[in-house]
């Protein structure tokens, strides 16, 4: 076993005894990054002085026993997506090449408060816009379990990273299953917080209502752990909810006998991989056996959700979106002749073909003649899907569900196809846009050998419950012991 392959509390520990240091920890993932990365390419940008420096810190403080937080010292990487101040950010985009952010995100500021050494800047869709890193305006990441498959998105180079051990845990966000299908394309675990339980403020916004930042790691009792440093009102986000942050880690081994949970019927469709089907209906089974009861439910507004989904997320992306003019950060078209131009042609040249997609789509659905008809309507079925989730959790504790319908496809196999792509998502998009919690968890492979998620859905805030409902799973089993062959 390698330095590189403890989970993050195991090398807290390790940590906390004084018997590894957060120097050597760091520098051994790295070397890890040095030896792999030129393969998997999870990072746009490394930050070995920072990392080191803080490692340095996290030592000093060990040794002087006042360490700042139980993972004191742990190194992990951040999607580009988060603010870094004196560190450049991108969100995978040429429109902000250069930038460099003047101030922390929030949850950046939480984890170097807490003592976390950040490695460095992971890949991801541009802006967040994607299903398999391959909008990324700098180059795919690959899965580290088959090279020529994608590890999902956007959070794509965050997953693959914890996965191939160049991180012990990551950050990313999830706007319509950005942090769980990368997690489940990749072995790990991945949770997409209630919406408001984590602070937004300094992430790079893609879809406002719906993006939440979470942890990404490679076990549950990590995601706990990791969840425990970033939730929290944050008075900087108008819409982080000011609610107590409970101890995610006191519950976590309590078991799921007696909970009822559910089994949305709308979640096993036609056109589902069978073998991902079977990987699931395999999880449900166990849970049965761990004396939790299972529960037929519906979620009858299920196939709408990609349809308000991809009216909403674009509506508030060209929103979003219209800031980069090439006037305030990174790109600017110099060029140009006029203020009209200088826009234009920023915009032409900074922008993706899935952003440029996005931004059309969203000007379109908020356009004078066209919002009654798509946009407004598309916050009614939103709230006939949200109404789904509430009546569902008056029967059942909790929601049992695959993440992704297929296993994780070829990098090139769907790039030119938007829509097959959207379609990956079916499962995970009524999560954001109810707002509710959402955790994806190994429970299995396919022949080939490649990872299948589970989805646990919560009640709003109710994350300590998925994680003891996905502990009582990965207790049993070791999925997640298992290391990716890279
Ligand atoms: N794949 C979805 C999209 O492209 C979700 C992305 C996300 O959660 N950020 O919008």
């Amino acid at each position: 076993m390698q330095l590189t392959d403890l989970s993050m509390l195991e090398l807290a520990e390790k940590l906390a005894a004084g018997q590894v240091s957060s120097v050597e920890a760091t520098r051994a993932c790295l070397e890890r990054i040095q030896r792999v990365d030129s393969t998997i390419r999870a990072f746009l940008r490394v930050d070995e002085k920072g990392a080191l420096a803080a490692a340095e810190a996290s030592d000093a403080r060990r040794r002087a026993g006042t360490p700042a937080s139980a993972l004191d010292g742990v190194p992990v990487g951040l999607k580009d997506l988060f603010l870094t101040k004196g560190l450049e950010t991108t969100a995978g985009s040429r429109v902000l090449e250069g930038f460099v952010p003047p101030m922390d995100a929030t949850v950046v500021r939480l984890l170097r408060e807490a003592g976390l050494p950040l490695l460095g800047k992971l890949n991801l869709d541009e802006f967040a816009m994607g299903s398999s890193n391959e909008s990324s305006a700098y180059f795919p990441t690959h899965n580290p379990w088959d090279v020529t498959r994608t590890p999902g998105g956007s959070s794509g180079g965050s997953a693959a990273a914890v996965a191939a051990r160049e991180v012990y845990g990551a950050l990313g966000t999830d706007t319509g299953g950005s942090i769980r299908q990368p997690a489940a394309f990749t072995n790990t675990v991945g949770l997409k917080p209630t919406y408001g339980r984590v602070s937004r403020y300094g992430v790079i916004a893609y879809a406002s209502s719906l993006d939440q930042p979470g942890p990404m790691t490679r076990t549950v009792a990590d995601a706990a752990a990791l969840l425990q440093v970033l939730a929290g009102h944050d008075p900087l986000d108008s819409t982080s909810a000011p609610v107590k942050t409970p101890d995610y880690s006191a519950e976590l081994e309590g078991g799921v006998r007696g909970l009822k949970l559910g089994v949305p019927r709308e979640y096993f469709a036609e056109g589902m991989d069978p073998e991902v089907e079977a990987a699931v209906r395999g999880a449900l089974r166990e849970y049965e056996r761990l004396g939790a009861t299972l529960v037929d439910v519906s979620l009858p507004h299920t196939r709408y959700a990609l349809a308000t989904y991809y009216l909403i997320a674009p509506a508030e992306a060209s929103s979003n979106l219209a800031r980069y003019d090439g006037v305030r950060y990174g790109l600017r078209a110099k060029d140009a002749k006029g203020l009209k131009e200088l826009y234009a042609l920023t915009r032409e040249r900074g922008f993706g073909a899935e952003a440029k997609r996005r931004i059309m789509l969203g000007t379109y659905a908020l356009s004078a003649g066209y919002y009654d008809a798509y946009y407004l309507r598309a916050q009614k079925v939103r709230t006939l899907i949200r109404e789904d989730f509430t009546r569902a959790f008056q029967q059942v504790d909790a929601l049992l569900a695959p993440i992704s319908p297929v296993a994780p496809f070829k990098l090139g196999e769907k790039v030119n196809d938007p829509l097959s792509m959207y379609l990956t998502d079916v499962y995970t998009l009524p999560c954001n846009l109810a707002g509710v919690p959402g955790l994806s968890v190994p429970c299995g492979f396919t022949k080939a050998g490649l990872p299948v998620g589970l989805q646990v859905l919560g009640r709003a805030f109710d994350e300590a419950l998925l994680l003891r409902i996905a502990r009582a799973f990965e207790r049993e089993h070791d999925f997640f012991r298992r290391l990716a062959p890279v």
